[in-house]
């Protein structure tokens, strides 16, 4: 089976990518991200590779072990390669690893098979070389072979010690972790603060850029430790046995190594590693399990660059790098147009991600964000991952900056972008096929024509029949009826409950009416304010027209209405010019003939009611007018003579005040039944 183009194409930009990366670590010493970064990124190539075997080649950094080592330092031989670990990411990756050294041993089922769990310390592993008891070296793993000495910063690192007992092997190779502790990083921060030095951003990279210098005369103190984890040749029967013989020799070894019986184990060992975190006094980024038996470890041996008997458990890296591929344009069920980031496919958190959303446009001009860029991406939760930043380093110089596209990618109608918002919007409502679905429900929905037996589902349903495409639609439905009641699903009944209910929807209440449109930001509240400024179809079509007729920011008489503000009043000017939305409206408003408001002036005559704390939507205004209009006198204090008082969130000492006196106190839903109970007594 060949190799799709495009994962070629993948493997070959990862290839590129990883190799630009090894460069600026192992030799520039300038990483330009962190190593949970890389391990996605090489961690995706690994993946590709086990899908598509013939691309691993020799030439991919799967296959190549390390990079060449910085020419100024003197090399030291290791004694045996020292090996980096395989990585598993998530349980069912440890699980496959577990059983795979159990089926390699051979082992009968019911046979515990003993590990060694570790912290996975976040720094640099080094080698001692001790020749008849005396240290003769240190160096960096380097190659895997070959490593840089750095004899020369030994009495700077803690835990180290320059001779042991006598009896060992003529030549030993102890192998540990150099870094420095977390409280420590912070003093060493805080002092290069203090001389106007850069900061280090990491603990990790304050201590593997110590040790890579040459010169020793450094200005700050480095207080680096040295902490154990393994030997050449073996000492001991078992790995634990190992680290006590080392530990009476004078090395440290950490407080988290445990004895395991088998993956339960692990994984436990695993889940509370996670919380204690941060507790731990240096960074971990994951646990380590060694099968405890050396001759086990024998019998596995090793693969090109890892050993067969021991893994890296990590922790899910919450950030990674990628590429972003291309930028599309998502349109929301309310017309939002959403910039949205296709990625080169990266594991973030043990997930693979391909997407992320960029917001809107300030987000994108704010970190110029372009096609081609390497970025940064980051995973909270289960959220959608965000990007945090450009790598700019990495920029190709064919990008250019991104620009938001001036129509609809949906339905090519206009976008807007309404003063004081961030987002850009397509104002075609119902004829946007991304927005119409939506429009068509909320329209029919009980707060609005209260169309019996039309849900969220026969919408839709409705809608891809092509049947219901705009509201006047829904008076021609009677002519697909033969057709329709013979679909699944469907019958008789259910389309005749429908066909009637549409009928009496005909006489829909004028603010239902207004609600039912659909336009943004006008809730039942100010749908009722609009009712009564225009309180029948002839007024809404005056309206309508008017607002089609004038010059543009000619929408401020709306303002004089209660409740309505500019933000209001360009919403419904927007509404109305929207192209094609006034002979569609026409057409819709000629089947309609709503009922107008009852006259509720007067009905709570001669009251007093008092409003106090704050409504849905800051709707507090258009009660108190409502109240008005109903004749009530709207006072601000409570008093002996207060009718009601109406509670919002959060309510003030009126609240108090109230029960002290005895004065009913209403919700705004059960203010909302008196006005209609008195309305009813009244008419
Ligand atoms: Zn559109």
């Amino acid at each position: 089976m060949s190799v799709p183009p495009e994962i070629r194409q993948e493997w070959q930009e990862l290839v590129q990518e990883i190799l630009l990366h090894n460069r600026l670590y192992y030799q520039e010493d300038r990483p330009i991200i962190s190593d949970s970064e890389y391990d996605s990124l090489y961690h995706r190539l690994v993946f590709l590779e086990s899908q598509h075997p013939e691309l691993s080649t020799p030439y991919s950094p799967t296959q190549r072990v390390g990079e060449r080592s910085l020419e100024q330092f003197q090399k030291v031989d290791h004694l045996f390669p020292l090996y980096s670990l395989t990585n598993a990411f998530c349980t069912p990756e440890l699980e496959k690893f577990v059983m795979s050294c159990r089926k390699a041993l051979e082992l009968p089922s019911e046979e515990p098979l003993h590990w060694v769990a570790e912290h996975k310390i976040d720094g640099l592993t080094v080698a001692l070389q001790y020749k008849q008891g005396n240290l003769k070296s240190a160096s960096t793993r380097g190659d895997g072979r070959q490593g840089e000495d750095i004899t020369h910063h030994v009495p700077f690192i803690s835990g180290i010690p320059l001779r042991i007992p006598l009896h060992t092997p003529e030549l030993l190779e102890i192998r540990g972790e150099v870094f420095i502790s977390k409280k420590d990083f912070q003093e060493m921060n805080r002092q290069c603060k203090e001389k106007g030095l850069e900061l280090f951003s990491t603990a990790r990279n304050a201590a593997a850029g110590t040790v890579r210098q040459l010169d020793i005369d450094l200005d700050i103190p480095r207080p680096l430790q040295f902490i154990v984890h393994g030997v050449f040749p073996q000492i001991a029967d078992t790995y634990q046995k190992a680290t006590q013989q080392l530990i009476a020799w004078g090395f440290c070894y950490q407080s988290g190594g445990q004895l395991c019986l088998g993956l339960d184990d692990l994984i436990d060992y695993y889940h509370n590693l996670q919380e204690i975190r941060d507790d731990i006094p240096y960074e971990i980024d994951g646990a380590v399990y060694k099968i405890n038996r050396f001759d086990f470890q024998d019998q596995l041996g090793y693969r090109t660059k890892t050993p067969r008997f021991a893994v890296a458990h990590k922790f899910p890296a919450l950030q990674s790098t990628t590429v972003i591929k291309d930028i599309v344009i998502q349109v929301g069920r309310t017309g939002v147009l959403t910039p949205v980031a296709c990625l080169r496919p990266v594991y973030v958190g043990g997930v693979c991600v391909a997407r992320a959303s960029l917001h809107n446009q300030d987000e994108i001009t704010r970190k110029d964000i372009r096609i081609g860029d390497h970025v940064r991406i980051q995973r909270a939760g289960d959220v959608i991952p965000q990007v945090t930043e450009v790598i700019q380093p990495l920029r190709p110089k064919s990008a250019v900056p991104f620009e938001f596209p001036q129509l609809c990618p949906v339905c090519q109608g206009p976008v807007l972008r309404l003063e004081g918002q961030v987002a850009y919007r397509c104002v075609q409502g119902v004829q946007c096929p991304a927005q119409a679905i939506w429009a068509l429900r909320h329209l029919v929905s009980k707060e609005s024509l209260n169309i019996k037996g039309l849900g969220p589902k026969q919408v839709k349903f409705l809608y891809q029949m092509g049947y219901l495409n705009s509201p006047a639609d829904l008076f021609k439905l009677d002519s697909h009826k033969e057709a329709w009641i013979n679909l699944p699903g469907w019958g008789q009944k259910s389309v005749d409950q429908i066909l009637s209910s549409i009928q009496e929807s005909r006489h829909v209440a004028i603010d239902k009416l207004w609600y039912g449109l659909g336009i943004p930001q006008v809730g039942q509240a100010t749908s009722l304010v609009l009712a009564r400024a225009f309180p029948d179809l002839q007024a809404v079509k005056n309206l309508m027209h008017k607002l089609n007729q004038e010059q543009s920011q000619d929408e401020e008489f709306l303002t004089e209405l209660e409740g309505v503000g500019p933000l209001i009043a360009q919403e419904i000017k927007i509404f109305f010019v929207a192209p094609g939305n006034v002979p569609l409206l026409e057409e819709f408003f000629s089947y309609l003939a709503p009922t107008p408001l009852k006259d509720i002036s007067q009905v709570l005559k001669g009251k007093t009611v008092v409003f106090t704390g704050s409504f849905e939507n800051g709707s507090r205004s258009i009660l108190e007018q409502q109240a008005r209009q109903a004749g009530a006198c709207v006072s601000s204090a409570v008093t002996k003579k207060t009718t009601y008082l109406i509670c919002g969130q959060d309510p003030g000492q009126k609240r108090e005040k109230a029960e002290k006196l005895g004065i009913p106190i209403l919700s705004k839903q059960q203010w909302e039944e008196v006005l209609q109970k008195d309305i009813l007594n009244h008419s």
